[in-house]
């Protein structure tokens, strides 16, 4: 029960500014926000990247409120990719990016959004890399899956991601994967109601599951998002039915949870991809870490304590 009180939190402006000025938040924030700027984050993406590992970059941030926000968040990303170019990583450090933070929600915000992520998917196909778009709550996706289409006409590589929480999922996955984009698939992160999305663990465990039979089928390049061991052994089963070769998939996991998952996979030869987050407005990102474990939040509150 508390994961929904926890998101619904992520979304208060008070809670924002009490939890972000507690300065005993900071190390708990360290585990899934390994760092605030460019220059905290390049020797992470070197030692990751060093153990065999591959990385999709998220600069942290959403909600923004002025299109000179939404500017800035590009300019974020244009220049972690220059500062990636001389490491030579290729497609081994791809970004994900979040639409609200290029302006989404803001007026004329599909356009302006678009208008933002273009330079950066431009700049990522430059220097050998993609782009993929995160999926936000379901008001966003419409205008998600659109720009999607469009930057897809002249980078074909830009992926997408869906959830598997939500009923819609189960088309998009369809035509997303006769379209062969690159797809990746998770459980769904935020407060959706029930008259959009399942509510259940186990329903939503048993849809992953049947949109990534179909993402396996299909024409597509499909990204395993997930932590949890049934749905990655079921993952692999799927694969190897549908005769996917280990390069023809991807598994992704988040930074800071199940490391050891992430090298065992990538020992076996698997593509493994890192999640890594980092910025100073890590607030709804870290949020909905602490909403999806609830033991998080305990321990939490308990370094709040004993620290505080
Ligand atoms: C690479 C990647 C990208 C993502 N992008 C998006 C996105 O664009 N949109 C979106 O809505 N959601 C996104 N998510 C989040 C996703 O929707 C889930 O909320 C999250 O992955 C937890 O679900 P799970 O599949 O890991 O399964 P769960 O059943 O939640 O977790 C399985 C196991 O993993 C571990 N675990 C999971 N989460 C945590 C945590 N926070 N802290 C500690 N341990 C944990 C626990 O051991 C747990 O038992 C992304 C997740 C990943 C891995």
């Amino acid at each position: 029960m508390l994961g929904p009180v926890i998101l619904a939190a992520s979304r208060s402006d008070r809670m924002r500014r009490l939890v972000s000025a507690t300065p005993v938040t900071r190390p708990v924030v360290d585990r899934f926000i390994p760092g605030e700027t460019v220059d905290d984050i390049v020797p992470i993406i070197r030692s990751l990247t060093d153990q065999g590992l591959e990385l999709t970059m998220d600069v942290v941030g959403e909600d923004i409120t002025t299109p000179a926000q939404a500017e800035a968040a590009r300019d974020a990303y244009l220049e972690l990719i220059d500062r990636l170019g001389p490491l030579d990583l290729g497609t081994r450090a791809e970004m994900s990016v979040k639409l609200s933070m290029f302006g989404q929600a803001l007026d004329g915000g599909h356009e302006l959004a678009l208008k933002n992520v273009r330079p950066v998917v431009e700049a990522a196909a430059e220097a050998g890399t993609t782009v993929t778009l995160d999926a936000e709550d379901h008001t966003t996706l419409d205008s998600m899956f659109a720009i999607h289409e469009e930057l897809r006409k002249d980078f074909p590589q830009t992926g997408c991601v869906i959830q598997a929480y939500l009923f819609r999922t189960e088309a998009d996955a369809r035509r997303l994967a006769d379209s062969g984009s690159r797809v990746r698939l998770v459980k769904g992160a935020y407060k959706e109601p029930a008259e959009v999305a399942y509510q259940q663990r186990h329903e939503i465990d048993k849809a992953y599951v049947r949109v990534l039979r179909t993402l396996m089928e299909g024409e597509g390049y499909p990204m395993i998002g997930s932590h949890d061991p049934r749905l990655i052994s079921i993952a692999q089963e799927l694969a190897r039915t549908a005769g996917r070769k280990l390069d023809e998939y991807e598994f992704q996991m988040l930074y800071g949870i199940r490391g050891d998952e992430h090298l065992r996979l990538a020992a076996e030869g698997h593509r493994m991809r890192v999640y890594t987050a980092y910025g100073t407005d890590w607030y709804g990102y870290f949020m909905r870490r602490l909403a999806e474990k609830p033991a998080n939040l305990r321990f939490f509150a308990r370094s709040m304590v004993s620290k505080g």
